[in-house]
């Protein structure tokens, strides 16, 4: 596996990557910020907290999501650093998945679903879609815990917190898509401040391919990912 520049296979696509290093550094010390800002806001015992090594709810329903390519670099990465009867038994689960994926996008009216051209918000709402009709468990939990810990994505990052970024706004409140049900009668006094991150996700992923923008993949793609 390459450790700087060469090329990431993902959905379809070949795409050609530069300055990887610099891109990764950087995407770890945005990892690094948000959390601080997540160990901050735990650190305020006004907010409530529930996550724990072991509780794997959110990893279990409707766990496919979409990444930058940016965080799929990193965490596709990791994946090829798994032990080899756990890399084989993730990329078999995720093959399975992505038969499924690619027959549930179809049933979403719109435009045939384009790796490196997708549009929000149907993206979204074929995922959506997907979570719905398969509730499906991530390849990388293993035994309860997450395979690849260290390098999970933003959103993995952020659910089990309030955080503003997964948020929607609807009549001066907010509803925080990043709060899994065990949170449902929790008293929330304050919420973490991550507007920013995702402009960055995007601007590091623009780096990677010397400046296009290849939108968002689904995990189950990550999963899948190769490289030459
Ligand atoms: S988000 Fe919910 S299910 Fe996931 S670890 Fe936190 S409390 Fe458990
Ligand atoms: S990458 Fe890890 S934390 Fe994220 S859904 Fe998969 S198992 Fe859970």
């Amino acid at each position: 596996m390459p450790l700087d520049d060469g090329t990431i296979e993902i959905a379809g696509l070949s795409l050609p990557l530069v300055d990887v290093a610099n891109v990764m550094d950087d995407l770890r010390a945005v990892y690094a910020e948000f959390d601080q800002r997540t160990d901050a806001f735990k650190a305020d015992e006004r907010n409530p907290h529930l996550c724990a090594a072991g509780c794997s709810h959110c990893c279990k329903q409707g766990a496919v999501f979409a990444v930058t390519l940016a965080e799929a670099m990193l965490w596709a990465r990791a994946v090829h650093a798994l032990p080899k009867a756990t890399l084989e038994s993730a990329k078999c689960a995720a093959k399975d998945l992505l038969r499924e994926q690619h027959r549930i996008f179809a049933t979403i009216e719109g435009p045939v679903d384009q790796p490196g051209a997708r549009k929000e918000p149907l993206f979204s709402a074929r995922i959506s879609a997907f979570n719905a009709a398969l509730g499906p468990t991530c390849p990388l939990l293993v035994e309860d815990l997450c395979s690849v810990y260290q390098a999970r994505p933003m959103l993995c990052r952020a659910y089990g917190f309030p955080v503003d970024a997964y948020a929607v706004k609807a009549e001066g409140a907010m509803v925080f898509r990043s709060l899994c049900v065990l949170y449902e009668n929790e008293r929330l006094v304050d919420y973490v401040r991550a507007e920013d991150v995702k402009a960055r996700l995007t601007d590091l992923s623009k780096r990677l391919t010397g400046g296009l923008d290849p939108g968002r993949f689904t995990s189950v793609e990550v999963v899948l990912a190769e490289f030459v």
